[in-house]
């Protein structure tokens, strides 16, 4: 389960921002058909860079160039006159809220109280949740291990600072509130098995505070280290794999494109079950048009059309970033990594993909098919869902019956 892999040097590199066009709201696939004509809004190509050389990724605002020099975050003649992509998500997503498009069987609780507490032990609570220990630091807040006194179970709770996220900058007029409003607005809309499962948002509207209350996933992999002996076995890795993609296929059939697919990003539960989390960077679709302009992932897991800036395809470069995934579980190192950002986005774009020649051949065929610098002739992930390593003692990866396809079934029935 733990994964011993060198983390730090994805805090050498960074990404870049997104943006999209669009002047119709429509949304196809598991969600049905809506479309609302919208009001066009100019976006902001204001540059406000600051360093962020220890964070994993970088914001909209840091957009930087391939010859490796930060520059003003100018949008492209495409985009000039459409609206910033987090806010094209936002309405999306609220629409597809408003319109029941939302693929969960339970919804997510929304609070509005907060009440703080101690327990008979001096614990610190909200709510009904007693604070155990932190677990992880997030780019805007931090995320803490709290126990439910009502199910006893626990949860890891997301907290932010709203006064904090309104005074980060991250994109022309945005704030890092967009960032985190769209993360829920997103995981409210999901459910899966391979997702992590946002249970409840606390927003009080006399508190500071707002927390996203998330099942508690135990483990992760652990990255220390590198080399071919901090890899994981085959059969671990097609397990995982096999999770991730289950996972990302649903995302990616509701058009939603996640952005930072990463070990760092991917939990894994007691049983070994991969769950996708932070949904900080993804964006919405309306349609299987799934254009964007900067990408705000974590450079190393960059795909090559995401190097150069200009549009590119968002399920097409989360592909790349699962061949990157699986080929760091293969290998217990980064396919492409410089010394520096413009080296890495020198190798990504120009090294050739270099694997042992003692690799399982079937293997070897899935890792140059979904690394493959051509977005057009990468392998898709329903490709990679039939591919023949893949498929092991298992079978090809089975698509998911979500909550919209049951309740479509249910309508089908009752019609017959
Ligand atoms: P950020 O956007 O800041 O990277 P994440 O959502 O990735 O925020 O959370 C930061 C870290 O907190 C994760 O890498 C993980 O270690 C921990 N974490 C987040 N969500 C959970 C969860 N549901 N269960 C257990 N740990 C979690
Ligand atoms: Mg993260």
């Amino acid at each position: 389960m733990l994964w011993p892999f060198e983390v730090n040097q994805i805090g050498a590199v960074f990404g870049l921002g997104s943006a999209v066009v669009c002047n119709m709201i429509s949304f196809c696939n598991c969600f049905g058909i809506i479309k609302k004509e919208k009001n066009e809004r100019p976006t902001h190509g204001v540059k406000n860079f600051f360093s962020r050389g220890l964070l994993p990724r970088l914001r909209e605002e840091e957009n930087v160039s391939y010859s490796g020099e930060f520059t003003s975050n100018t949008t492209s003649g495409d985009e000039t006159d459409s609206q910033p992509r987090a806010n094209r998500s936002e309405e999306i997503l609220n629409l597809r809220a408003e319109n029941d498009m939302v693929c969960r069987r339970v919804p997510v609780k929304v609070t509005d109280k907060l009440v703080r507490a101690e327990d008979e032990d001096g614990n610190k609570m909200i709510n009904e949740y007693v604070r155990e220990y932190r677990i992880g630091s997030g780019s805007y807040g931090k995320v803490v291990l709290y126990r439910s006194v009502v199910d006893g179970k626990h949860y890891a709770i997301k907290s932010f600072h709203k006064s904090h996220l309104l005074k980060l900058r991250v994109a022309g007029s945005e704030t890092a509130m967009s960032d985190v409003l769209r993360e829920v607005l997103i995981m409210k809309m999901v459910e899966h098995p391979n997702i992590v499962n946002l249970i409840e948002v606390i927003d009080d509207p006399e508190s500071d505070c707002f927390y996203m209350v998330l099942e508690y996933v135990e483990g992760k992999w652990i990255c220390e280290g590198s080399g071919r002996g901090c890899a994981l076995g085959e059969d671990t890795v097609r397990k995982y794999l096999r999770d991730i993609v289950s996972g990302l296929r649903y995302l990616h059939d509701h058009n939603i494109i996640h952005l930072d697919i990463k070990p760092d990003n991917l939990l894994i539960t007691r049983e070994g079950k991969v769950k996708i989390g932070d949904f900080s960077v993804s964006q919405a679709f309306e349609d299987d048009n799934d254009i964007l302009y900067r990408s705000p992932g974590t450079p190393v897991f960059s795909a090559p059309e995401c190097c150069v800036g200009g549009r590119y395809h968002g399920k097409a470069s989360d592909t790349w970033a699962v061949g990157v995934t699986l080929y760091c579980m293969i290998m217990g190192e980064y396919p492409f990594l410089g010394k520096a950002l413009p080296d890495t986005y020198e190798k990504i774009l120009n090294n050739p993909l270099v694997l042992p020649d003692d690799i399982n051949p079937q293997l070897k065929n899935l890792i140059e098919g979904l690394l493959c610098k051509d977005p057009k002739a990468r392998m898709t992930l329903n490709e990679v869902a039939e591919h023949r390593w893949v498929i092991g003692d298992d079978g090809p990866i089975s698509e998911y019956l979500c909550w919209c396809k049951q309740k479509k079934g249910v309508v089908v029935e009752q019609q017959h």
